[in-house]
């Protein structure tokens, strides 16, 4: 187990939250576990099918928490070594807060808390150092069309969202740009690639694009590794 980070680091590191909530996860690999999500304020992107802009757009309070509460709020959730939750650090662009990610990480680790059931979801424009305490936790990133900018490498998994007007042919050619390096662990499962249909709601409830998911599954034929076509399964079913 490692050292604690200090009191007063705890004290003095403030993270801008936006939520803090059980639920399943949603998304990708882990779909289903229980998960206690800490969503962070804050994007530097501005996608244009974005489920969750009031995390970015200034529509939702957001509240200064310093690191210490954090935990002791995790705590008091349940998140233990035992516990069945994953964490979920999630956005916006949680990265935009990357010193505090880490601290909170590492504190996380000193208790025994098992990095892998730590669980960042980043867009994939915030590089991640190898040398990184995060580049040992579960990273799950996202790349946004119409770039699918990756600058993260220890990825776990990529979940690479298919926009209603994807044009199919340069999404196919972006995707084996972002795998081919890593075909052989695809090849070995030890990371794994999902295709995203974009989520659009419909009065008040949100469905998966019927063109995007076609799409996805055109593309997913086109490709000659590993890829899963799995849409946000909590916008379906209504969890948080
Ligand atoms: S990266 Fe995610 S949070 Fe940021 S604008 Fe795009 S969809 Fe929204």
């Amino acid at each position: 187990v490692a050292r604690a980070p200090s009191d007063r680091l705890l004290n003095s590191t403030t993270f801008k939250v936006i939520e803090l909530f059980q639920s399943f996860q949603g998304e990708g690999q882990r779909v289903g576990t229980p998960t206690i999500f800490l969503r962070l304020a804050g994007c530097n992107l501005q996608c244009p099918f974005c489920d969750t802009a009031y995390a970015r757009d200034g529509s939702r309070k957001v509240e200064v928490v310093n690191i210490r509460d954090i935990v002791a709020e995790l705590f008091g959730m349940g998140l233990s070594k035992h516990s069945p939750y994953d964490l979920c650090i999630t956005g916006g662009e949680p990265l935009l807060q990357k010193k505090g990610v880490e601290l909170l990480v590492k504190t996380l680790q000193s208790t025994g808390f098992p990095l892998l059931r730590v669980n960042i979801q980043t867009n994939g424009t915030i590089p991640v150092e190898p040398s990184s305490i995060l580049s040992m936790t579960y990273i799950a990133v996202s790349p946004k069309p119409p770039k699918y900018e990756l600058n993260v490498s220890m990825w776990s998994e990529l979940k690479i969202v298919i926009p209603i007007d994807a044009y199919e042919n340069v999404v196919v050619d972006l995707i084996k740009k972002m795998c081919y390096p890593y075909v052989k662990e695809l090849m070995a499962g030890m990371r794994a690639v999902f295709l995203q249909p974009v989520s659009v709601k419909v009065s008040d409830n949100w469905m998966v694009s019927d063109i995007a998911y076609r799409k996805a599954v055109r593309i997913s034929r086109l490709l000659t590794f590993p890829v899963r076509v799995l849409p946000q399964v909590h916008r379906l079913v209504g969890w948080q």
